[in-house]
């Protein structure tokens, strides 16, 4: 069995895996494990959700003093994962993942590498995440430009900032943190903003003393605590996604937390947004703000036209020095498995499948017909704006072991029907309709430039927990291979002209 990837999805799935006993192999493109943690090491990196929820079940984290892991801790934390529950051995790093072609005659996957070696496996699981490939925005004259340029998610820490004009694309989240960071050092920062978040304010990293007592000595009040979070998530953070009643006091805080940072009305107006909360990612950030009061940090809402030769020029046709430029510009996210050729029964392309349909369809974001034994991690729609990711995560392994079992009990790979796929894609369509997402006018990774939403989850996890529980033999059948097929044929025949 091959695993894709070594971020939170892939080392979870390895780790049930691996205590099921089973033979895999991890196949990651980075020289190490963590995923999005491994590649998003610039200053000021940081999770939104507390570690008690961002964690595994099966390995939690839990930490009395910390609330919030930093980029740091949170690596730490997944090679600890590899390291404590036997995995290391089952990776295999700088391994890109180029292509998978079904073989009908064996029912079996064969990989292809980037470097041209290939592996067999029955079974094929991809957790390549939604937040790998890069974006980045092609500006005009961007070859003219004779500073230094990278993404956020490939940092250059051989620059020195002291002393430098500094230009960041984008305000997400990672375009804030970054902000708040440069700001302290760069002689000049310039942030060029395209549409404003919505910024909550973000509790304290560290527990206070009380909360650290709490949680050092009550025994349950860890599992409590994290309890608290993922109902507390389901409860008011998805229903802001619909609309619904948590979104008002959510923009009345937002909006509030604006005009207690930024009283200069001017810079205020440029950093209202003019759209309804949850229609792109809600931030948590309490220095963004700040650093852009500061006298040497500047907001420019106005359009990027062009590079030139040493800064950036906006459509109204002023020229801004800069000697790096940052792109906190975000990833090529509704491309999922983008750069990767995969070809299920019948040597059936899956983008070419994507593209028919309109939009990437999976059952529950992982099984996909057609693909038989290919599994997904973090698919189409399995992405929560509103909760824990690693919680979703880990109910699609436990789904997918449980294909794995299935496939062994009925001899054969398995693959998710057309019923049960229309069924799911028919109860997407209605809860994605029902979210904010489809009406929203601003661009967001959520989804495709065409409007088609094919990240986000449109629901609860709890309620993902309930669609998971289902037993896959519901919705999944075996696929005999061909040569099984014509004897089954055959033997048909004969019974019938008997
Ligand atoms: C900067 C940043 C901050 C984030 N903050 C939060 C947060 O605060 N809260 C939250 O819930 N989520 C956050 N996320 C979302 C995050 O993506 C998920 O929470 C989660 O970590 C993703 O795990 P994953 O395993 O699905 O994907 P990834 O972490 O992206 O792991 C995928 C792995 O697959 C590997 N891979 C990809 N393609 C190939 C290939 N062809 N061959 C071999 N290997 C391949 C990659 O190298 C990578 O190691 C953040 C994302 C980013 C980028």
């Amino acid at each position: 069995m091959i695993v894709v990837g070594a971020g939170f999805g892939g080392l979870g799935v390895a780790q049930q895996l691996k205590q099921a006993g089973l033979d895999f192999l991890v196949l990651e493109e980075n020289p190490q494990v963590g995923g999005v943690w491994w590649d998003n090491h610039y200053p000021g990196a940081n999770c939104d959700v507390p570690s008690h929820l961002y964690s595994y079940d099966f390995d939690p984290w839990r930490d009395p003093a910390i609330r919030y892991p930093d980029q740091q801790a949170i690596l730490d934390y997944l090679r600890g994962i590899a390291d404590r529950h036997g995995l290391r051995p089952h990776l295999r790093l700088n391994t890109a993942v180029a292509a998978a072609t079904y073989c009908d005659d064996d029912g079996r996957w064969t990989i292809t590498t980037r470097r041209g070696d290939t592996y067999r496996a029955d079974h094929i699981v991809w957790a390549v995440g939604q937040l790998h490939r890069p974006y980045i925005p092609d500006i005009a004259g961007r070859a003219e430009f004779g500073g230094t340029a990278f993404h956020s998610a490939r940092w250059d820490h051989s620059v020195d900032w002291a002393g430098r004009d500094v230009a960041v694309i984008g305000t997400g989240s990672s375009g804030a943190q970054i902000v708040s960071q440069l700001a302290r050092t760069a002689a000049r920062v310039t942030v060029y903003q395209r549409t404003p978040a919505w910024i909550l304010p973000k509790p304290d990293q560290r527990f206070g003393p009380v909360t650290r007592w709490i949680l050092g000595h009550v025994p349950g009040a860890h599992q409590l605590y994290r309890a608290g979070l993922y109902h507390g998530a389901d409860l008011v953070l998805a229903p802001i996604m619909r609309g619904g009643w948590s979104a008002r006091p959510a923009a009345w805080i937002a909006r509030a937390h604006l005009r207690r940072q930024v009283p200069d009305p001017v810079l205020r107006s440029k950093l209202a947004p003019r759209y309804r909360i949850g229609e792109k990612g809600i931030l948590l950030d309490n220095g963004f703000y700040p650093a852009l009061m500061q006298p040497h940090v500047e907001l420019v809402t106005d359009p990027i036209e062009r590079f030139t030769a040493d800064g950036i020029r906006t459509v109204d046709g002023t020229d801004r020095h800069a000697d790096v430029v940052v792109f906190a510009t975000g990833f090529r996210a509704p491309e999922l498995l983008g750069g990767i050729e995969i070809r299920g029964r019948g040597g059936v392309n899956l983008h070419d499948r994507w593209a028919r349909a309109g939009r990437p369809d999976a059952l529950l974001g992982l099984a996909v017909p057609g693909f038989p034994n290919m599994y997904m991690i973090a698919g189409p729609n399995s992405f929560t704006p509103a909760n824990s990711n690693p919680a979703i995560k880990a109910l699609q392994t436990d789904y997918i072991v449980r294909c794995l079992e299935l496939s062994a009990r009925l001899g054969a790979p398995i693959e998710v029907t057309s019923a049960a796929m229309a069924e799911f894609a028919g109860w997407l369509d209605g809860a994605i309709a029902d979210t904010v997402w489809p009406a929203a006018g601003v661009p967001t990774w959520f989804k495709r430039i065409d409007g088609e939403v094919t990240n986000p989850w449109p629901g609860t996890v709890a309620q993902f927990g309930r669609m998971v529980r289902r037993d896959p033999a519901t919705a999944f059948v075996a696929v005999p291979p061909p040569h099984r097929t014509l004897l089954t044929q055959s033997a048909r025949e004969g019974k019938q002209s008997a």
